[in-house]
């Protein structure tokens, strides 16, 4: 039973249960949920003692580090939200992302002070007046404050503010918690509303589908700033609370030493991560004993990578389905369960709308469509935002009377399993003949060579466009294009095998880990 209020309500409630459960653990590091209560306290004086005020704007431009989780907090003491910023992102993105969003005070790693100075800051296009430094060495056993030049160093903040304690209104339900940025794809970038009452739910509904209690322990293989990490990881570990393990960011043999050190119980991260840990030399089915649940979210998983996860691990990626406009999870596949399978194109479900949760199956004339067919899948529910910050146009294309179009091609089937055949803009159009790069790709994994695989549509003088694939090899595995090129004409209809294939040594990939169609079809 969801309990209603703020992200912030809910974490408070866990800081009067229990305040010396671990919030974080880092590396050697841990800090209590007492402890993270007390620094974004600290926190978020020091940013009203730099003039922040209720409801503006803090950009919170780090990795999966402590100062994220503080950071975010305070910026909700101090009467405001977060604008969480993928730390991949240049100065003329990130200048972009702070002017959109209006923020006034930004925390960023003090290696990148400089130049967010010099090239952000310093063009006048941002509102920003604060700067805040962190480390990644910081709460890491031993880390002292840093001389702070120009900028503010947060454990130096935390330090000469410890004990007092921001006095602002509390936020309400449905104040902008976060504001999460989409990648772009399609136009400039946008903000979606992620409202204290949208992060409250799905991070509850986590919970409770999980069963997860303070004896669990969350692992972060997703970035924070994306709705998955957020989510899935940040909101939901302060509200149990359970400690939350996090690696600065993700790299394999860092995330498994973290597994074997933190012994989580519970992740959820794009399916990559999964490919990469598992393909890490040594590793066995005993570094994964302590996990109860594994998620995948954000991309589709291959049928194939999940039976190879499984007799690696020990382990069954239990799928789940959301995007940033729903605040990360609509649809999983229940704890346990094991999703069935589209018998036409061998896709795995993407699972059953979680309570509360609608979703509905449109034609292009926005007219539902019978069970089984195929159409765009649009969602309402209460985890779907109000909309996108400063943008009401987008805001009504994307959510026509708060419903979200989510831009995937997908049908439910006769149980109520949902099922995502691919994203209604990456479809290949070859002659006349439809493909979808998904199924040509689930193809390819099946392959005992193949590491990933993407396929995007080449344009072609004849065919209008034409079936191209890029590949990535396991490390050590040989197979030729011819090779593989053989085993997708034994599968697939001969309109859908790819016409060329080219490996490449690895394939591009989002910091989410999703792989990038867009990038490989501009080559
Ligand atoms: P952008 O920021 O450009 O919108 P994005 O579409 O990847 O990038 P996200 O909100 O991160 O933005 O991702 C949502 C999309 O991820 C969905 O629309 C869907 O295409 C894909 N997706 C998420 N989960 C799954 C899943 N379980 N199976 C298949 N596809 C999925």
């Amino acid at each position: 039973e969801a309990e209603h209020g703020t992200v912030l309500d809910l974490f408070r409630a866990a800081v009067s249960r229990a305040p010396e459960a671990a919030a974080i653990r880092y590396f050697d590091g841990e800090l209590t949920v007492a402890e993270v209560d007390a620094a974004s306290d600290a926190l978020a004086v020091a940013l009203q003692d730099n003039g922040f005020r209720q409801g503006d704007r803090l950009g919170v431009y780090v990795q999966n580090d402590p100062a994220f989780v503080i950071a975010v907090v305070a910026a909700w003491k101090a009467g405001g939200a977060a604008v969480v910023i993928n730390p991949m992102n240049k100065a003329r993105e990130l200048t972009y992302l702070l002017a959109d969003s209006g923020a006034t005070a930004l925390l960023c790693l003090d290696e990148l002070h400089d130049s967010v100075a010099r090239e952000v800051l310093a063009s006048g296009a941002t509102r920003v007046s604060t700067v805040i430094t962190c480390s990644a060495q910081d709460w890491r056993p031993g880390a002292a404050p840093r001389a702070g030049g120009e900028a503010l160093d947060m454990l130096g903040i935390v330090e000469r503010n410890a004990g007092r304690e921001p006095v602002a209104e509390p936020p309400s339900p449905d104040d902008v918690a976060v504001l999460t940025y989409t990648s772009g794809t399609t136009g400039e970038p946008k903000g979606a509303m992620n409202t204290h009452a949208v992060i409250a739910f799905n991070a509850q509904a986590f919970r409770d589908w999980m069963g997860l209690t303070p004896a669990d322990s969350v692992l972060g293989v997703a970035p924070l700033f994306h709705i998955t990490g957020l989510v899935g990881h940040f909101a939901l570990s302060l509200l149990v609370p359970c400690p939350l393990v996090l690696t600065h960011r993700f790299q394999p043999e860092v995330v498994l030493e973290a597994i074997r050190r933190h012994r989580p119980t519970f992740t959820i991260g794009a399916i990559t991560a999964f490919i990469a840990l598992a393909a890490v030399d040594g590793v066995s089915p005993a570094d994964f004993r302590s996990f109860r649940l594994v998620y995948s979210g954000g991309a589709p998983v291959p049928p194939a990578v999940n039976q190879r996860f499984l007799e690696r691990t020990g382990h069954y990626v239990h799928n789940a389905y959301g995007l940033t406009e729903t605040t990360s999870i609509t649809h999983l596949v229940p704890p346990g369960a094991r999703a069935p399978v589209d018998p036409t194109s061998g896709a795995l479900s993407i699972g059953l709308p979680i309570f509360n949760t609608v979703a509905r199956i449109l034609d292009d004339e926005d007219a539902e469509v019978p069970v089984g067919q195929v159409g765009e899948i649009a969602i309402s529910g209460p985890q779907v935002v109000p909309g996108y910050w400063g943008k009401p146009e987008a805001t009504a294309a994307a959510l026509p009377n708060g419903e979200l179009r989510t831009g995937d091609v997908g049908f439910m089937d006769a149980d109520g399993w949902f099922y995502v055949v691919d994203r209604k803009k990456d479809l290949i159009n070859a002659a006349g003949y439809k493909v979808w790069p998904r199924e040509v790709e689930d193809v390819l994994y099946e392959h005992p060579a193949v590491l990933e695989a993407a396929v995007v549509g080449a344009p072609d003088p004849y065919r209008g466009e034409t079936v191209e694939a890029f590949v990535a090899l396991k490390p050590g595995a040989s197979a030729t294009t011819d090779d593989l090129l053989a085993h997708c004409r034994n599968q697939l209809a001969a309109y859908k095998y790819p016409r060329r294939i080219e490996l490449l040594p690895e394939l591009p990939k989002t910091s989410t880990g999703k792989i990038l169609r867009r990038a490989l079809r501009d080559r």
